[in-house]
Protein backbone atom coordinates (compact mmCIF):
# COMPACT_ATOMS: atom_id res chain seq x y z
CA UNK A 1 0.00 0.00 0.00
CA UNK A 2 1.16 3.51 -0.66
CA UNK A 3 0.73 5.47 2.51
CA UNK A 4 3.01 7.48 4.53
CA UNK A 5 2.59 4.92 7.51
CA UNK A 6 3.65 1.94 5.28
CA UNK A 7 6.92 0.93 6.32
CA UNK A 8 6.94 2.21 9.84
CA UNK A 9 7.81 0.24 12.75
CA UNK A 10 4.81 -0.78 15.37
CA UNK A 11 4.91 1.59 18.05
CA UNK A 12 8.40 0.32 20.65
CA UNK A 13 6.43 0.28 23.56
CA UNK A 14 3.93 -2.04 22.42
CA UNK A 15 7.20 -4.11 21.07
CA UNK A 16 8.95 -4.34 23.87
CA UNK A 17 5.67 -5.18 25.78
CA UNK A 18 4.74 -8.08 23.57
CA UNK A 19 7.95 -9.28 23.93
CA UNK A 20 8.41 -8.99 28.03
CA UNK A 21 4.70 -11.06 27.96
CA UNK A 22 6.08 -13.59 25.60
CA UNK A 23 8.82 -14.40 27.75
CA UNK A 24 7.57 -13.54 31.05
CA UNK A 25 9.91 -10.82 31.72
CA UNK A 26 9.84 -8.00 34.49
CA UNK A 27 8.44 -5.77 32.01
CA UNK A 28 10.52 -1.92 32.76
CA UNK A 29 9.83 -1.14 29.26
CA UNK A 30 6.15 0.50 28.87
CA UNK A 31 5.61 3.57 30.74
CA UNK A 32 3.03 2.23 33.32
CA UNK A 33 2.30 2.02 37.14
CA UNK A 34 1.66 -2.11 38.30
CA UNK A 35 -0.37 -0.25 41.18
CA UNK A 36 -3.80 1.15 39.91
CA UNK A 37 -4.53 4.94 40.55
CA UNK A 38 -7.02 5.65 44.12
CA UNK A 39 -9.81 3.79 44.55
CA UNK A 40 -13.08 5.85 45.34
CA UNK A 41 -12.16 7.06 41.56
CA UNK A 42 -12.39 3.82 40.23
CA UNK A 43 -15.85 3.10 42.60
CA UNK A 44 -16.97 6.69 41.37
CA UNK A 45 -16.67 5.58 37.40
CA UNK A 46 -17.84 2.12 37.95
CA UNK A 47 -20.76 3.26 40.03
CA UNK A 48 -21.68 6.01 37.03
CA UNK A 49 -21.03 3.45 34.48
CA UNK A 50 -24.44 1.16 36.37
CA UNK A 51 -26.32 4.79 37.09
CA UNK A 52 -25.56 6.64 34.01
CA UNK A 53 -25.22 8.92 32.24
CA UNK A 54 -23.90 6.99 29.47
CA UNK A 55 -25.23 8.53 26.47
CA UNK A 56 -22.99 10.84 24.14
CA UNK A 57 -21.33 13.94 26.27
CA UNK A 58 -20.82 17.29 25.25
CA UNK A 59 -18.14 17.12 22.40
CA UNK A 60 -15.72 19.22 24.35
CA UNK A 61 -16.04 17.23 27.70
CA UNK A 62 -18.15 17.28 30.47
CA UNK A 63 -18.86 20.42 31.81
CA UNK A 64 -17.71 19.06 35.54
CA UNK A 65 -14.62 17.81 33.86
CA UNK A 66 -13.43 20.85 32.38
CA UNK A 67 -14.06 23.00 35.15
CA UNK A 68 -11.97 21.15 37.18
CA UNK A 69 -9.11 21.32 34.51
CA UNK A 70 -9.63 25.01 35.10
CA UNK A 71 -9.31 25.03 39.02
CA UNK A 72 -6.65 23.00 38.70
CA UNK A 73 -4.73 25.48 36.46
CA UNK A 74 -5.22 28.19 39.21
CA UNK A 75 -3.82 25.62 41.83
CA UNK A 76 -1.16 24.53 40.20
CA UNK A 77 0.01 27.26 37.94
CA UNK A 78 -1.92 30.70 39.49
CA UNK A 79 -3.57 30.81 36.35
CA UNK A 80 -7.00 32.18 35.27
CA UNK A 81 -8.65 29.64 32.33
CA UNK A 82 -12.57 29.84 30.65
CA UNK A 83 -13.38 26.29 30.93
CA UNK A 84 -16.30 27.00 28.91
CA UNK A 85 -14.14 28.47 25.71
CA UNK A 86 -10.64 27.25 26.93
CA UNK A 87 -10.88 23.49 27.64
CA UNK A 88 -11.31 20.17 25.79
CA UNK A 89 -11.48 16.81 26.78
CA UNK A 90 -9.99 14.16 24.35
CA UNK A 91 -9.19 10.43 24.51
CA UNK A 92 -5.83 10.77 26.16
CA UNK A 93 -2.83 12.85 25.32
CA UNK A 94 -1.83 10.80 22.30
CA UNK A 95 -5.79 12.15 20.98
CA UNK A 96 -4.70 16.09 21.86
CA UNK A 97 -1.41 15.61 20.02
CA UNK A 98 -2.78 14.16 17.14
CA UNK A 99 -5.59 16.80 17.20
CA UNK A 100 -3.28 19.98 17.76
CA UNK A 101 -1.02 19.02 15.23
CA UNK A 102 -3.87 18.26 12.72
CA UNK A 103 -5.06 21.53 13.58
CA UNK A 104 -2.19 23.88 13.15
CA UNK A 105 0.47 22.36 10.52
CA UNK A 106 0.01 22.07 7.20
CA UNK A 107 2.13 21.11 4.01
CA UNK A 108 5.00 22.75 4.21
CA UNK A 109 5.51 23.63 7.96
CA UNK A 110 8.26 23.58 9.88
CA UNK A 111 7.77 21.85 13.49
CA UNK A 112 10.76 22.29 15.57
CA UNK A 113 11.07 19.41 18.47
CA UNK A 114 13.63 18.66 20.78
CA UNK A 115 15.74 15.13 20.42
CA UNK A 116 15.32 12.49 21.92
CA UNK A 117 11.48 13.03 21.30
CA UNK A 118 8.30 10.64 22.07
CA UNK A 119 7.86 8.26 19.42
CA UNK A 120 4.41 9.69 17.51
CA UNK A 121 5.26 13.22 16.95
CA UNK A 122 7.39 12.86 14.00
CA UNK A 123 4.99 10.72 12.30
CA UNK A 124 2.17 13.15 13.38
CA UNK A 125 3.90 15.71 11.86
CA UNK A 126 5.14 14.20 8.93
CA UNK A 127 1.19 12.84 8.11
CA UNK A 128 0.26 16.64 8.40
CA UNK A 129 2.58 17.33 5.44
CA UNK A 130 4.77 19.09 7.65
CA UNK A 131 8.99 18.88 8.18
CA UNK A 132 10.40 17.88 11.21
CA UNK A 133 13.57 20.11 12.33
CA UNK A 134 15.07 18.29 15.81
CA UNK A 135 17.19 19.84 17.99
CA UNK A 136 19.21 17.13 20.43
CA UNK A 137 19.61 17.63 23.70
CA UNK A 138 22.48 15.07 24.83
CA UNK A 139 23.09 12.66 28.13
CA UNK A 140 24.10 13.42 30.94
CA UNK A 141 23.01 17.38 31.35
CA UNK A 142 20.64 17.34 28.78
CA UNK A 143 21.29 21.10 28.38
CA UNK A 144 19.56 22.70 25.74
CA UNK A 145 21.90 24.80 22.89
CA UNK A 146 20.16 28.27 22.51
CA UNK A 147 22.41 28.89 19.51
CA UNK A 148 21.39 25.00 18.09
CA UNK A 149 17.54 25.92 18.91
CA UNK A 150 17.93 29.18 17.26
CA UNK A 151 19.30 27.51 14.17
CA UNK A 152 15.87 25.10 13.96
CA UNK A 153 13.44 27.90 13.89
CA UNK A 154 13.30 29.75 10.38
CA UNK A 155 10.28 31.87 8.34
CA UNK A 156 8.82 28.46 7.98
CA UNK A 157 8.28 27.55 11.26
CA UNK A 158 4.50 26.92 12.60
CA UNK A 159 5.69 25.25 15.65
CA UNK A 160 7.43 23.71 18.52
CA UNK A 161 6.56 20.89 20.55
CA UNK A 162 8.35 20.37 23.77
CA UNK A 163 7.37 17.50 26.01
CA UNK A 164 8.47 19.13 29.77
CA UNK A 165 8.96 17.15 31.83
CA UNK A 166 10.41 15.06 29.14
CA UNK A 167 10.10 11.27 28.65
CA UNK A 168 12.83 9.79 28.19
CA UNK A 169 15.30 12.17 29.55
CA UNK A 170 13.84 13.11 32.78
CA UNK A 171 14.68 16.41 32.18
CA UNK A 172 12.74 19.22 33.62
CA UNK A 173 12.95 23.00 31.85
CA UNK A 174 13.90 25.65 34.06
CA UNK A 175 12.47 29.20 33.50
CA UNK A 176 15.18 30.29 31.52
CA UNK A 177 15.20 27.40 28.98
CA UNK A 178 11.59 28.14 28.77
CA UNK A 179 11.70 31.69 28.27
CA UNK A 180 14.62 30.80 25.19
CA UNK A 181 12.09 29.03 23.42
CA UNK A 182 8.93 31.56 24.23
CA UNK A 183 11.33 33.83 23.19
CA UNK A 184 12.15 32.33 19.78
CA UNK A 185 8.03 31.35 19.32
CA UNK A 186 7.57 35.14 19.56
CA UNK A 187 10.45 36.42 17.10
CA UNK A 188 9.35 33.77 14.63
CA UNK A 189 5.50 33.83 15.17
CA UNK A 190 5.20 30.37 16.60
CA UNK A 191 2.65 28.01 18.26
CA UNK A 192 3.71 25.94 21.03
CA UNK A 193 2.14 22.14 21.43
CA UNK A 194 3.79 21.86 25.45
CA UNK A 195 3.03 18.06 26.05
CA UNK A 196 2.97 18.30 30.21
CA UNK A 197 1.59 14.70 30.78
CA UNK A 198 4.32 13.98 33.50
CA UNK A 199 3.16 18.08 35.50
CA UNK A 200 2.70 16.45 38.67
CA UNK A 201 5.55 13.69 38.25
CA UNK A 202 8.06 16.20 39.05
CA UNK A 203 11.21 15.22 42.16
CA UNK A 204 13.13 17.26 44.61
CA UNK A 205 14.88 20.30 43.63
CA UNK A 206 12.74 20.73 40.39
CA UNK A 207 9.30 23.05 39.92
CA UNK A 208 7.06 21.86 36.29
CA UNK A 209 6.31 25.48 35.45
CA UNK A 210 3.70 24.96 32.33
CA UNK A 211 4.87 27.35 29.15
CA UNK A 212 0.74 28.39 29.28
CA UNK A 213 2.47 30.44 32.42
CA UNK A 214 5.31 31.82 30.73
CA UNK A 215 4.80 35.68 30.23
CA UNK A 216 3.46 36.50 25.96
CA UNK A 217 3.02 32.75 25.72
CA UNK A 218 -0.88 32.49 26.61
CA UNK A 219 -2.01 33.25 23.06
CA UNK A 220 0.28 30.86 21.63
CA UNK A 221 0.67 27.63 23.79
CA UNK A 222 -1.59 24.62 23.34
CA UNK A 223 -1.04 22.91 26.58
CA UNK A 224 -1.63 19.16 26.97
CA UNK A 225 -2.00 16.95 30.20
CA UNK A 226 -3.32 13.23 31.29
CA UNK A 227 -4.89 12.00 33.48
CA UNK A 228 -3.09 8.64 32.94
CA UNK A 229 0.09 9.94 34.55
CA UNK A 230 -1.37 12.22 37.10
CA UNK A 231 -3.77 9.53 38.47
CA UNK A 232 -1.65 6.00 37.29
CA UNK A 233 -4.96 5.19 35.23
CA UNK A 234 -3.25 5.17 31.97
CA UNK A 235 -5.72 3.27 30.37
CA UNK A 236 -8.48 5.26 30.82
CA UNK A 237 -7.13 7.58 28.14
CA UNK A 238 -8.25 10.90 29.46
CA UNK A 239 -6.41 13.46 28.30
CA UNK A 240 -7.04 17.46 28.26
CA UNK A 241 -6.24 20.49 26.34
CA UNK A 242 -5.78 23.63 27.13
CA UNK A 243 -5.09 27.03 24.67
CA UNK A 244 -6.61 30.52 24.23
CA UNK A 245 -10.27 30.25 22.39
CA UNK A 246 -9.02 31.35 19.01
CA UNK A 247 -6.52 28.37 19.36
CA UNK A 248 -8.93 25.81 20.97
CA UNK A 249 -11.44 26.48 18.08
CA UNK A 250 -9.42 24.26 15.50
CA UNK A 251 -8.14 21.86 18.04
CA UNK A 252 -11.30 21.26 19.02
CA UNK A 253 -12.61 20.93 15.40
CA UNK A 254 -9.73 18.20 14.82
CA UNK A 255 -11.23 16.46 17.77
CA UNK A 256 -14.75 16.74 17.03
CA UNK A 257 -13.82 14.55 13.62
CA UNK A 258 -11.18 11.75 15.63
CA UNK A 259 -13.16 10.78 18.60
CA UNK A 260 -15.98 13.58 19.25
CA UNK A 261 -16.23 12.76 22.43
CA UNK A 262 -14.69 10.68 25.79
CA UNK A 263 -16.76 7.74 27.63
CA UNK A 264 -18.38 10.18 30.68
CA UNK A 265 -18.18 7.63 33.62
CA UNK A 266 -13.82 8.34 33.65
CA UNK A 267 -14.41 12.09 32.64
CA UNK A 268 -16.33 12.55 35.82
CA UNK A 269 -14.65 10.93 37.95
CA UNK A 270 -11.32 12.18 36.88
CA UNK A 271 -13.06 15.51 38.02
CA UNK A 272 -13.04 14.76 41.70
CA UNK A 273 -9.75 13.07 41.06
CA UNK A 274 -8.65 16.54 39.81
CA UNK A 275 -10.30 18.04 43.29
CA UNK A 276 -8.16 15.87 45.34
CA UNK A 277 -6.26 17.21 48.16
CA UNK A 278 -2.47 18.83 47.49
CA UNK A 279 -1.22 16.04 49.66
CA UNK A 280 -2.26 13.40 46.79
CA UNK A 281 -0.17 15.17 44.20
CA UNK A 282 2.56 15.37 47.03
CA UNK A 283 2.27 11.69 47.98
CA UNK A 284 2.95 10.58 44.23
CA UNK A 285 5.74 12.63 43.62
CA UNK A 286 7.60 11.83 46.35
CA UNK A 287 6.81 8.17 46.19
CA UNK A 288 7.94 7.89 42.43
CA UNK A 289 11.41 9.88 43.84
CA UNK A 290 12.27 6.83 46.32
CA UNK A 291 11.19 4.10 43.64
CA UNK A 292 13.55 6.47 40.75
CA UNK A 293 16.37 6.53 43.84
CA UNK A 294 15.73 2.50 44.52
CA UNK A 295 16.54 1.59 40.75
CA UNK A 296 18.82 4.21 40.62
CA UNK A 297 21.21 3.49 43.19
CA UNK A 298 20.58 -0.48 42.53
CA UNK A 299 21.83 0.52 38.53
CA UNK A 300 25.01 2.35 39.89
CA UNK A 301 26.11 -0.57 41.77
CA UNK A 302 25.51 -2.60 38.36
CA UNK A 303 27.75 -0.74 36.88
CA UNK A 304 25.51 1.27 34.83
CA UNK A 305 25.87 4.74 34.02
CA UNK A 306 22.63 6.45 35.48
CA UNK A 307 21.37 9.70 34.39
CA UNK A 308 19.88 11.96 36.40
CA UNK A 309 16.12 11.84 36.38
CA UNK A 310 14.07 15.21 37.17
CA UNK A 311 10.57 14.05 36.76
CA UNK A 312 8.67 11.52 34.75
CA UNK A 313 8.66 7.87 35.78
CA UNK A 314 11.85 6.77 33.63
CA UNK A 315 15.30 6.28 33.98
CA UNK A 316 18.11 6.48 31.60
CA UNK A 317 21.05 4.19 31.42
CA UNK A 318 24.32 4.16 29.70
CA UNK A 319 25.55 1.19 29.25
CA UNK A 320 28.96 2.12 27.54
CA UNK A 321 30.80 1.44 31.23
CA UNK A 322 29.52 -2.27 31.37
CA UNK A 323 31.24 -2.93 27.44
CA UNK A 324 28.33 -5.01 26.98
CA UNK A 325 28.21 -6.89 23.20
CA UNK A 326 25.50 -5.24 20.89
CA UNK A 327 23.76 -1.94 20.23
CA UNK A 328 20.52 -0.78 22.62
CA UNK A 329 17.78 -2.43 20.39
CA UNK A 330 20.31 -5.44 21.17
CA UNK A 331 20.10 -5.41 24.58
CA UNK A 332 17.13 -4.41 25.20
CA UNK A 333 15.76 -8.02 22.98
CA UNK A 334 18.65 -10.15 24.92
CA UNK A 335 17.80 -8.55 28.57
CA UNK A 336 13.67 -9.85 28.15
CA UNK A 337 14.73 -13.18 26.72
CA UNK A 338 17.75 -13.71 28.94
CA UNK A 339 17.82 -11.61 32.30
CA UNK A 340 13.61 -11.33 32.18
CA UNK A 341 13.84 -7.83 32.47
CA UNK A 342 12.40 -5.29 30.00
CA UNK A 343 13.57 -2.34 28.79
CA UNK A 344 13.20 0.31 26.08
CA UNK A 345 16.45 1.46 24.36
CA UNK A 346 16.55 5.00 23.90
CA UNK A 347 17.54 4.72 19.98
CA UNK A 348 13.61 4.39 19.37
CA UNK A 349 13.06 7.84 20.65
CA UNK A 350 15.18 9.16 17.54
CA UNK A 351 14.61 10.41 14.31
CA UNK A 352 18.01 9.05 12.97
CA UNK A 353 21.66 8.73 13.58
CA UNK A 354 20.53 7.69 16.97
CA UNK A 355 23.02 6.96 19.71
CA UNK A 356 23.03 3.32 20.55
CA UNK A 357 24.02 2.46 23.77
CA UNK A 358 20.81 3.79 26.10
CA UNK A 359 17.95 2.15 27.51
CA UNK A 360 15.22 3.18 29.69
CA UNK A 361 13.69 1.65 32.68
CA UNK A 362 10.28 2.40 34.19
CA UNK A 363 10.73 2.47 38.17
CA UNK A 364 6.82 3.43 38.60
CA UNK A 365 6.70 -0.33 39.70
CA UNK A 366 6.24 -2.03 43.59
CA UNK A 367 9.86 -1.72 45.30
CA UNK A 368 9.88 -5.77 45.29
CA UNK A 369 9.50 -5.82 41.79
CA UNK A 370 12.42 -3.37 41.16
CA UNK A 371 14.45 -5.40 43.35
CA UNK A 372 13.89 -8.64 41.39
CA UNK A 373 14.44 -6.77 38.41
CA UNK A 374 18.28 -5.92 39.55
CA UNK A 375 18.56 -8.95 40.82
CA UNK A 376 17.73 -10.30 37.85
CA UNK A 377 20.02 -7.96 35.70
CA UNK A 378 22.95 -8.63 38.44
CA UNK A 379 22.76 -12.46 37.64
CA UNK A 380 22.83 -11.96 33.77
CA UNK A 381 25.82 -9.12 33.83
N1 LIG B 1 3.17 12.27 25.70
C1 LIG B 1 4.16 11.66 26.34
C2 LIG B 1 5.48 12.34 26.46
C3 LIG B 1 4.00 10.41 26.89
O1 LIG B 1 5.01 9.80 27.50
C4 LIG B 1 2.76 9.79 26.77
C5 LIG B 1 2.65 8.46 27.38
N2 LIG B 1 1.81 7.74 27.44
C6 LIG B 1 1.72 10.45 26.09
C7 LIG B 1 1.97 11.68 25.56
C8 LIG B 1 0.37 9.85 25.86
O2 LIG B 1 -0.49 9.97 26.94
P1 LIG B 1 -1.92 9.26 26.96
O3 LIG B 1 -1.73 7.90 27.49
O4 LIG B 1 -2.76 10.13 27.84
O5 LIG B 1 -2.43 9.23 25.56
N1 LIG C 1 4.09 6.97 27.22
C1 LIG C 1 4.38 5.59 27.50
C2 LIG C 1 5.89 5.38 27.50
O1 LIG C 1 6.64 6.25 27.15
C3 LIG C 1 3.82 4.66 26.49
C4 LIG C 1 2.49 4.95 25.94
C5 LIG C 1 2.19 4.00 24.82
O2 LIG C 1 2.41 2.82 24.94
N2 LIG C 1 1.76 4.53 23.73
O3 LIG C 1 6.29 4.33 27.86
Amino acid sequence: TNSVYTGLPTTIFEEMSRLAAQYGAINLGQGFPDVDGPEDIRREAAEILISGPNQYPRMLGVPELRAAVAEAWDRFQGIRVDPETEVLITSGATEALSDAINALVEEGDEVVMIEPLYDCYMPLVERAGGIARRVRITPPQWKLDPDALRAAFSARTKAIIINNPMNPAGKVFTSEELELIAGLAQEFDAYVIADEVYEHLVFAGHRHISMLTVPGMRERTVAIGSAGKSFSLTGWKIGYVTAAPALLDPVAKAHQFATFTTPPNLQLAIAHALRKDLSYFTDLSADLQAKRDRLADGCRKLGFGVMESAGTYFLTLDTAPLGLEGDDVTLARRMTIEAGVTAVPVSAFYGSDAPDRFLRLCFCKKNEVLDEALARIGRWL
